[in-house]
């Protein structure tokens, strides 16, 4: 029996277990793939206070994971499967535990563009992480999907590798901060393709292509490429909470100010809650709320 179980050890979760290591919280922290979470995707954060040159995320996420280990905290790799609310327990793919109160902070992963072609390449020229698959395409041709500050910053890392990089969006303005689609508009081997979607990854053993449709004309046409990029969001990945925690349409967790669920005991932080900022900077925000929302559950 613990005090506290947090479910994902991204910066949120990470931050959550700081905190509660401080108030001396018996805490175990799940993560199922590797501490740090999605944000791992992308290789630096320039946005995160008191690193003016910006910080290799690895190293951000190494910091708070020695922060984390310094007060006690265990983190066991382990995949949850189950939960059950009311009594505080969750059962992972090597066993069960439980405690008096749970944080969950299980993040989201990449949402997929549902096209023909991309479940065929995915690992064979179709990515959701540049800064794991970047190296791959140097000296070629790729294309990335989206319209968001991950496409910006991944488009960005990618032209250092490839040696022309197509962004295709299905709007004919980007989403992506002023900051980056300055950065964007100044590199000279990104090229824009608005206005349109891709329809199907095509190639042979490997990418070699997409089709695009362009939405205003209706006109068709393929885009050679060697790799592909998904950029389009992400989506929680909240499928073991269905029925037993208020979610909303999309399935992320709504909760109250304090961060509590609608199970009293229950705590979210991160992404997987529904909010209007995703970043890291609010996700250990959300860890800290969380934690000492969870420490007054716990001593009262
Ligand atoms: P995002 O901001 O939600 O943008 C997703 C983009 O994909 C949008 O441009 C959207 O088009 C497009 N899209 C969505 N579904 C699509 C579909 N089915 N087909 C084609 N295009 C589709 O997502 P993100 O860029 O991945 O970022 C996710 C979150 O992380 C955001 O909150 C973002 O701010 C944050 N983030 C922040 C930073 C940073 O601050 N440095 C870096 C990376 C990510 P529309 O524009 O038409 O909706």
């Amino acid at each position: 029996m613990h005090d506290l179980i947090i479910i994902g050890a991204g910066p949120a979760g990470l931050t959550a277990a700081i905190y509660a290591g401080r108030s001396l919280l018996n805490t175990l922290l799940i993560e199922k793939m590797a501490v740090g979470g999605r944000i791992l995707m992308s290789e630096t954060i320039e946005n995160y206070p008191g690193f003016p040159e910006g910080i290799l995320t690895s190293d951000l996420i190494s910091r708070m994971q020695a922060q984390v280990n310094s007060l006690g905290v265990k983190i066991e790799n382990d995949e949850v499967v189950d939960i059950d609310c009311q009594l505080k327990t969750v059962k992972t793919s090597s066993g069960e535990h439980s405690a008096k109160a749970i944080i969950i902070a299980c993040g989201s992963r990449p949402r997929k563009l549902l096209v023909p072609g991309e479940e065929k390449y995915t690992g064979r020229g179709v990515s959701y992480c540049a800064t794991c698959d970047a190296p791959f395409y140097k000296g070629k041709t790729v294309t990335i999907v989206g319209g968001g500050n991950a496409v910006a910053e991944e488009a960005l890392y990618l032209a250092r590798f490839a040696t022309s990089v197509n962004i295709i969006h299905r709007r004919q303005d980007l989403r992506a901060s002023g900051i980056l689609q300055q950065r964007l508009r100044s590199e000279p081997k990104v090229k824009f393709i608005l206005n349109s979607v891709v329809t199907e990854i095509i190639g042979n053993q490997k990418v070699s292509a997409v089709k695009v449709k362009d939405v205003v004309n209706g006109g068709e046409k393929e885009v050679v490429c060697d790799g592909v990029f998904i950029y389009i969001g992400y989506e929680p990945e909240t499928a073991f909470l269905k029925g037993k925690l208020q979610l909303d349409d999309s399935g992320l967790i709504i909760a109250q100010e304090d961060l509590s669920t609608s199970v009293p005991g229950v705590f979210v932080c991160g992404d997987c809650r529904k909010k209007t900022l995703y970043q890291v900077i609010n996700a250990c925000g959300d860890g800290a709320i969380a934690a000492d929302s969870a420490y007054k559950y716990i001593v009262k």
